[in-house]
């Protein structure tokens, strides 16, 4: 049959539905998506679907190599069967090793990937997340506190090895070691992920009590947590091998402690600069003033220059927050606002008055996008 086949074969070109100048990732899309299609595994029973899945690998098994593809190119099916006995099967020379393109193509999707795939059975461990809110007030000081992580860590009774007689683990009998076994399919040879070991090519044959096998236990563990001046919403820091503890004495994962920011009664914070709004009397802002208000550490004198226009921003340098790396720190804003009264004594009515009658005010309109401009004018 061996001629017949060859004859009536189809087109590598139009098995995998692309052009004949189809590029090597061309041709790689267009074979993984046949073979996801037609693969064996999807399509229990259904001999045409392994027709299509074999014909299509032939064909991307000639098509990716170079040689073969030029060789096909220039004499058609012949270039890449002729010569050996039986046809097809003389080209391929028997069984295809399909475990390198599985491996590379959708080695996780059916969990039968290539020596690459294989497991080593040492790992690092898992980096772990914590997350920690503090006061705003320590964002900005920094503070030290306590924190209890849920972590894996190495197993005491068996030392990491998870055998209880301490012999750690053996070669695997199902795989003999290679973590994969091979089933043949058709004139295809497939490697799967050894059941037996999960690809790591050894098992525990005496799992130790404590951890059953597993080389780690959960536990909770008391860290110290410092935390820096000047840190913000979102800051991470690093404990360097503080996460989870590696399999089999594998090396350890990192913690990342996230913070979380409080917010406060008045204070607003802007990169390193903290603001806030400190209402003042019509006195106060047109004669000038100095007024004690509380500053994130301790009472500071605000001084209000005399003739303050309402919403004018005073700095206060060096009261807001600490530099993270280096010295120095951001400022206070204090936006004050003029309060108008909106209860008056009948002295102070009297006062007002008099005020009034002695105090004019051009009350001519303007374009509202000039009275900052104007703010800064009478300030
Ligand atoms: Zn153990
Ligand atoms: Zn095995």
């Amino acid at each position: 049959m061996g001629t017949q086949a060859n004859v009536s074969k189809a087109d590598y070109y139009e098995v995998l539905g692309v052009g004949r100048d189809a590029s090597d990732q061309e041709l790689k899309s267009a074979y993984r998506k046949l073979a996801m299609k037609y693969h064996p595994d999807r399509n229990p029973g259904d001999h045409a679907a392994e027709e299509k899945f074999k014909e299509a690998s032939e064909a991307y098994q000639v098509l990716s190599d170079g040689d073969k593809r030029a060789a096909y190119d220039r004499y058609g099916h012949a270039g890449v069967n002729g010569g050996g006995p039986g046809g097809f099967g003389g080209g391929f020379q028997g069984a295809v090793d399909l475990g390198d393109i599985f491996g590379d193509l959708f080695g996780e999707m059916f969990n039968m990937g290539g020596g690459q795939q294989r497991a080593t059975r040492t790992r690092r461990g898992d980096d772990l997340r914590f997350d920690l809110t503090i006061e705003f007030e320590d964002a900005i000081f920094g503070t030290e506190t306590e924190v209890k992580i849920r972590r894996l860590e190495m197993c005491d009774t068996c030392h990491g090895s998870g055998s209880s007689s301490g012999k750690g683990p053996t070669t695997c009998p199902q795989c003999q070691g290679r973590g994969q076994l091979r089933y043949q399919q058709g004139f295809f040879s497939v490697a799967r992920t050894c059941s037996g070991c999960n690809g790591t090519g050894t098992i525990i044959s005496d799992p130790c009590q404590s951890c059953r096998g597993e080389t780690r236990v959960n536990r909770e563990k008391k860290l110290k947590v410092r935390v820096p001046p000047g840190v913000e919403e979102g800051t991470r820091i690093r404990y360097g091998g503080e996460g989870d503890a590696g399999r089999s004495g594998g090396p350890n994962g990192d913690l990342y402690v996230v913070l979380s920011v409080r917010s406060h009664d008045f204070f607003e914070r802007d990169g390193h600069d903290l603001h806030c709004v400190i209402p003042i009397s019509f006195p106060q802002a047109a004669l000038g003033a100095e007024i004690e208000i509380p500053a994130i550490d301790g009472a500071v004198v605000l001084k209000v220059p005399e003739g303050t226009q309402s919403g004018k921003e005073l700095r206060i340098r060096n009261k807001g927050v600490p530099y993270l790396n280096e010295r120095g720190r951001g400022d206070l804003i204090v936006r004050v606002v003029v309060q108008t009264p909106k209860k008056l004594t009948k002295a102070q009515r009297e006062l007002v008055s008099q005020l009034a009658e002695s105090m004019t005010v051009d009350n001519k309109p303007s374009a509202p996008s000039l009275l900052e401009k104007m703010k800064d004018l009478f300030s």
